[in-house]
């Protein structure tokens, strides 16, 4: 995606940065994870579609927002128990983030947002956001998820019923934006109905009641929620273009308000 501008700080002069600080008044911070996503797709895959949504709606935003530094590894003790996954821990994560904020707060921006591939982020994001409140009175912090800003269009999909990492809805988006990284004749299903998950696994699906955590491994033994096979790149283009145009539009009603 070229623009003929600069979206990314990183490769901007620090005479650029002094400059994009009036004439890109929003921040994007792309956050994802370092955590297995079954057999089929790489760890990075959650940095990897935060990374192709922020240009994708940096591009939308024709300079009015810059991307900054990337989250690249998240809050993913949960899928410990898989080969590769390397985790923050909450308070790592929310540190990080405070951090990257106040440099950026120090040079005058004034609106971040941090658009997370990765739903274990949302948490640690919460708490950031309540933080920065008291901490950082006149900074805007905004965060988003990917997927779950298209439920709508997921829910129109041939999804299994029980669906979720690594399935149909996030093997689609790679499809669409990395198609050289997914090994499709090794995508397997996992866990795709209630009768697949033992009784404590079923109980942490469940909303309506408390909330229970358990690993990944006690989910699914290959770390797969869902059909991944169903997944098609023109489902991930539906999902993708569906979150960058709802980012695109509330970053251009957050410039105006
Ligand atoms: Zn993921």
């Amino acid at each position: 995606m070229s623009s003929g501008r600069l979206l990314r700080l990183a490769e901007m002069t620090t005479v650029e940065a002094a400059d994009a600080v009036t004439s890109s008044p929003v921040v994007i911070l792309p956050a994802g994870a370092f955590e297995q996503h079954g057999p089929g797709m790489p760890l990075a895959t959650d940095s990897l579609r935060a990374e192709a949504v922020a240009e994708r709606v940096a591009a939308g935003l024709a300079g009015r927002a810059v991307i900054g530094p990337s989250l690249p590894v998240g809050v993913s003790p949960h899928h410990l128990a898989f080969a590769g996954t390397v985790t923050l821990s909450t308070t790592t994560f929310a540190t990080v983030v405070r951090e990257y904020v106040d440099s950026l707060h120090r040079h005058g921006w004034r609106k971040i947002l941090v658009i997370t591939g990765h739903g274990g982020n949302n948490a640690a994001l919460t708490t950031v956001a309540q933080d920065l409140l008291t901490t950082r009175p006149g900074l805007e912090f905004a965060w988003t998820p990917l997927t779950a800003l298209a439920s709508d269009v997921v829910t129109g999909m041939r999804v299994s019923e029980v669906h979720g990492h690594s399935g149909e809805a996030e093997t689609a988006q790679m499809l669409h934006l990395v198609p050289r990284l997914v090994h499709s004749e090794r995508l397997v299903p996992g866990a795709r109905t209630a009768a697949d998950l033992d009784p404590l696994a079923r109980l942490s699906r469940h909303s309506g009641h408390p909330t229970l955590t358990v690993g990944y491994d006690r989910l699914t033994p290959n770390g797969v929620l869902g059909d991944p096979r169903r997944a098609t790149a023109a489902q991930g283009q539906a999902i993708v273009d569906t979150a960058v145009s709802r980012i695109v539009a509330f970053v251009q009603e957050w410039l105006d308000a």
